[in-house]
């Protein structure tokens, strides 16, 4: 029997089994092309540390923090490949201690034209800031297993949740759960990533999926699983909200016919009849900040949102930083489009979207689709390996 999830995602439009469906159907398949031609491939990153809540503690001087500035290609052959001599040092091949947590980038000078630069107030990051920012190669760099764990991933989890739900009236409670509701989501995203991407034996290199600990961090708590769910319907309802947006965008990065395939599959994931027949409204967002304390409320939820995304400089890995910083650009890019456009803000503006917002945006969803996949296909064979049963709502 499967996981036991029925009847429509909690404070969303689209039931369990709908999402599975569209999700393999249509969705999964669609975001997995997408993510891998050039627009969306590489994303421009401030990854140098520069915690801004933590100064003295030294984070910033751990070998998992040092950042790798050489590109792979500008090194001789020889270097590349260790002859099994042992002479070489890895600092050689100039990569982290860990191989597993370094970070590759590949600069595209052709890729993107034509995006204007304009600030997202729920997030941190300052896109201008050209000089400090890198390309990285996403592709080169997929979100797996690391080994960054103890006090300073624990610091930052406990800091992230630290405002939620229970410190409010209930009245305040379903603004300030959604948040916790998107970061648990989140959360849960990044742990089946870990494991589905598992380094199984530090000795022969050997990786696989770890099922024990998918279990353990994520499917056996229905609430993750519910929160997952959630995660993605919200990304996914910002990505359709923004339809007649991501149509007319530039796609241009140098190569016509990747860039022709990048925008037909995006019009192919925005049109599609099952998605838009079955799931038209994955999600309603008119329904929050309503009500006399709706617009201080949201400001509030903003500001929180903004110190959640500088929380992201404080990861000590480089490689968790990476996809700690897109994902949650790629919330806070949500998060502005479901709240301003006819929300509090002033409608007349025109809203606006930055290039790296678009391609976080996407790659989130991805991130998403990938893992409600695993939980989907997953689950019930996890379940019986462990004898469990898990409860859903
Ligand atoms: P953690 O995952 O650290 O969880 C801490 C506590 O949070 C748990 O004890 C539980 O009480 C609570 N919790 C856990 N999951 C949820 C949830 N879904 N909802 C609500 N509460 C929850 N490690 C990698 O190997 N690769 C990565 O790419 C990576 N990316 C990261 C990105 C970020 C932004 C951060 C902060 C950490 C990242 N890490 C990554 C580290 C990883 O997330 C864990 O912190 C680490 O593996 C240690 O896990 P843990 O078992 O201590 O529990």
């Amino acid at each position: 029997e499967g996981l036991k999830y029925h009847g429509l995602v909690e404070d969303c439009c689209c039931e369990y089994e709908t999402v599975d469906r569209i999700n393999v159907e249509v969705l999964y398949p669609l975001l997995q092309q997408i993510v891998k031609y050039p627009f969306f491939r590489y994303f421009k990153v401030k990854l140098w540390c520069d915690c801004p809540f933590w100064p003295d503690d030294g984070l910033c001087h751990l070998r998992d923090c040092s950042v790798c500035e050489c590109p792979e290609n500008e090194f001789p052959e020889s270097f590349r490949k260790p002859s099994g001599t042992g002479l070489l040092s890895d600092k050689l091949f100039c990569q982290e201690e860990k191989p597993e947590a370094a970070v590759d980038r590949t600069v595209d000078a052709k890729a993107f034209k034509g995006w204007m630069e304009v600030d997202n107030p729920w997030t941190n990051d300052d896109e201008t800031d050209n000089a400090e920012m890198t390309y990285v190669d996403l592709q080169l760099n997929p979100e797996r297993y690391t080994g960054y764990s103890g006090p300073s991933a624990r610091r930052i989890w406990d800091a992230t949740y630290v405002e939620n739900c229970y410190n409010y009236p209930s009245e305040e409670c379903q603004e300030k759960r959604i948040l916790y509701k998107l970061i648990s989501g989140l959360h849960s995203s990044i742990s089946i990533h870990i494991a589905a991407d598992y380094l199984l034996d530090e000795k022969t290199n050997t990786w696989g999926q770890n099922l024990s600990l998918m279990y353990d961090r994520v499917l056996k708590h229905p609430d993750r699983v519910r929160n997952l769910y959630f995660t993605f319907l919200f990304a996914l309802r910002s990505v359709l909200k923004t339809k007649e947006y991501l149509e007319q965008a530039d796609y241009d990065t140098g190569n016509p016919l990747d860039d022709m395939k990048t925008q037909l599959s995006l019009k192919r994931l925005l049109n599609d009849h099952q998605l838009l027949s079955t799931c038209p409204k994955p999600f309603d967002e008119a329904k929050l900040w309503k009500g006399q304390s709706g617009p201080e409320l949201m400001r509030q939820t903003q500001k929180q949102f903004r110190n959640i995304s500088a929380l992201m400089d404080c990861i000590g890995c480089e490689k968790c930083r990476l996809w700690g910083k897109l994902q949650v650009l790629g919330l806070g890019t949500a998060l502005k489009f479901l709240f301003s456009v006819n929300g509090a803000q002033p409608s007349a503006q025109r809203l606006q979207l930055q290039r790296n917002e678009v391609i976080a945006s996407i790659n989130l969803l991805n991130r998403l689709s990938e893992s409600v996949k695993l939980v989907h296909e997953m689950g019930p064979s996890v379940e019986q390996m462990f004898g469990k049963i898990i409860r859903g709502p």
